[in-house]
């Protein structure tokens, strides 16, 4: 990662450097009272400015026929250089006016056709070469009313007759602040001129592509996402650097509307010059809100609007005066973006390369710039491309912010899918063992259930399973107008038999008893106490429950399980008491279970191992 960061640092750095270089090596070349021999000069090789002193007619407009009658003695002018710091007879000249400059340049004998890159001209043009008029910019006129200013750089291409031509330019100005060539007019051949103006158009068009780009996507970015509205400052701050990228230099714009006003124009170029401080502000506000001052944020955005309005209510006459107040402010800002920077970079770590590059190159070209129109040097692309490796290394940072919040969220959707899984696969065995406990809930009630209605020795129903069963079935007898026998069953001798065998014997000759009479009966059999069952028989009269009583007493002799102690036989033998009725509204069931008792202690009385029905 921290290879990828310097490897973009130095591409960066190798980018801007190339982009700054200008050509040196011209100083020799120099024009001397109108006169530029450059026969030693490679034409073929390199371009040239026509650089030096030019003849001077002042508030003279003359053209190539005017120089065939004696002329006057002329005055001579550094060029490039605007007149208003050139003095006649020690008077400095006024900023508007007009003017006739002339050259003469002997060159080597040459059969290629030639150029001219003539800049943009304050703030109108026509041009000579020799006696052939080459080329009209705007309209050169002695008066304000008819002079018209315009801002069109050209080439133009001319086959010179001789080893020497002469160039003859009359300027007028009545519109801007300065009359004159502030950027040199550039010499070659044809063919190295284009060249060199093909490749500005290249590096032009594509800086502008970026900044469009850059600004559109921003922009884009701005609309959907409100609340980081640095995006949308951002896209502004690239889609203003690219309107002005097409206003300076070889001025795109008015190649493409030739016929846009002048004056607008002009005051297009200033406030957008202006605008971009504000933007840059907001962008660094909005981004940096611990580091940047709002107050400084807000001074940002008003002093730039004061000198718009400015610009919009006066002409280009008056307001490029105060352009160098504005360049002071922008200095400051400048000085006090690179604090804030500093800042930036001493806690934020990962934006350190991205912001040091951007910053630096944007500081340096601006620097220039500001020096650069100052001092009073020729317009330059300079800060174009301090602004456009800036705003690649802005787009870096954003992209990174952009990113990191990309991934931020996918491992927020990550875990919470993750979280989400684990939730299922928790909230699943949590069901199951729900589940499992509700089973064994189930199984446990059944089992009280059964607990309690069985008896835990015997295993047959409980004394009171018999409760219910009799309440219901003495019920639907007496409703149904039937019978219903009872038989109470009583072993015989058992305390004996417990006695002698054990009490353990005797538990298992309980449970014997039990499943004997439960296996032999119609109804229902319940261990009543201790050793007595009591055998309920729904719909049986006398005549059939005693058959199914002497049954009971005949199967239990039949288990044959040795009683030594009874004085009764060998076995274990029962008693059984009998009652039978047919319940109305007068009877109840307790009176049955009594009749029963009755006949039980009847059969003990007389004998034992017999059932006895009861007899009043
Ligand atoms: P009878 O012929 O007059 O009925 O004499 P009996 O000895 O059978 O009657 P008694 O009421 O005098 O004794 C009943 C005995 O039954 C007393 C008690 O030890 C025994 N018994 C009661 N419940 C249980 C029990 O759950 N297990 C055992 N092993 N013995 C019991
Ligand atoms: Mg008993
Ligand atoms: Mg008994």
């Amino acid at each position: 990662m921290q290879h990828q960061h310097k490897l973009l640092f130095i591409l960066l750095s190798f980018f801007f450097l190339s982009a700054c270089s200008v050509q040196p090596k011209v100083d020799e070349f120099s024009a001397v009272d109108g006169q530029l021999d450059l026969t030693a000069w490679n034409v073929k090789e390199e371009t040239i400015p026509l650089n030096g002193q030019w003849e001077f007619y002042w508030k003279q407009l003359l053209d190539p026929a005017d120089f065939n009658q004696p002329m006057d003695q002329s005055q001579s002018i550094q060029l490039p250089g605007v007149w208003s710091t050139h003095s006649i007879n020690g008077e400095p000249l006024p900023k508007v006016g007009y003017a006739t400059y002339r050259l003469h340049v002997s060159i080597d004998k040459i059969d290629e056709v030639l150029s001219l890159r003539i800049p943009a001209i304050h703030s109108n043009y026509t041009i000579w070469i020799d006696d052939k008029l080459l080329t009209k910019t705007g309209k050169v006129s002695i008066n304000e009313i008819e002079s018209v200013p315009q801002k069109y750089p050209k080439v133009i291409d001319f086959l010179p007759k001789n080893h020497t031509f002469t160039v003859t330019l009359q300027v007028s100005n009545f519109h801007y602040v300065t009359g004159g060539l502030p950027e040199p007019i550039t010499f070659g051949t044809s063919e190295n001129i284009h060249n060199q103006y093909f490749k500005r158009s290249v590096l032009q068009a594509f800086m502008l592509g970026i900044l469009v780009l850059a600004g559109v996507y921003h922009i884009g970015l701005g609309i959907y996402r409100r609340t980081e509205s640095y995006f949308f400052y951002f896209g502004a701050f690239c889609l203003l650097v690219a309107l002005r990228s097409l206003m300076i230099g070889d001025v795109f714009f008015t190649k493409m509307f030739p016929h846009f006003n002048w004056e607008l124009a002009m005051k297009l170029d200033y406030i957008i010059l202006y605008s971009h401080v504000p933007l840059i502000a907001m962008v660094l506000y909005r981004l940096y809100r611990e580091e940047m001052s709002r107050f400084i944020t807000r001074i940002c955005t008003i002093i730039p609007v004061i000198f718009d309005v400015f610009t919009i209510f006066t002409t280009a006459k008056i307001y490029p005066l105060f352009t160098m107040y504005f360049q002071f402010f922008m200095l400051i800002c400048v000085v006090y973006a690179g604090f804030i920077i500093v800042k930036i970079v001493k806690r934020k770590q990962k934006e350190t390369y991205y912001l040091l590059t951007g910053f630096g190159v944007l500081m340096v070209t601006s620097i220039g710039e500001i020096f650069g129109n100052l001092l009073g040097l020729p317009e330059t692309n300079l800060l174009v491309i301090g602004i456009s490796v800036f705003v690649v290394c802005f787009s870096l940072v954003i992209s990174r912010r952009l990113s990191y919040s990309l991934k931020l969220s996918e491992k927020l959707a990550w875990d919470l899918t993750q979280l989400n899984n684990e939730l299922e696969t928790k909230v699943e065995q949590r069901t199951q063992q729900i589940k499992q406990s509700h089973k064994q809930l189930e199984e446990l009630n059944n089992k009280l259930k059964e607990m309690a209605l069985v008896d835990g020795l015997t295993n047959i129903p409980n004394r009171r399973s018999f409760d219910e069963y009799f309440d219901v079935h003495f019920q639907k007898c007496q409703f149904e107008n039937k019978p219903i026998s009872v038989l109470l069953v009583d072993i015989d001798y058992f305390k004996k038999y417990n006695d002698y065998y054990g009490h353990q014997m005797g538990d298992q000759c309980l449970k014997l008893v039990a499943q004997t009479l439960n296996e032999n009966q119609e109804g229902l059999v319940a261990r009543y106490g201790g050793e007595e069952f009591v055998c309920v028989l729904p719909y049986q009269n006398q005549a059939a429950a005693k058959e199914i009583a002497q049954r009971l007493n005949r199967k239990i002799e039949q288990l044959e399980i040795p009683h030594e102690k009874s004085p009764i036989s060998k076995h274990v033998t029962i008693s059984i008491g009998l009652a039978t009725m047919i319940p109305d509204q007068t009877t109840n069931k307790k009176e049955l279970l009594k009749q029963a008792d009755q006949a039980l202690y009847h059969a003990k009385e007389i004998g034992r191992n017999q059932a006895v029905s009861f007899t009043p």
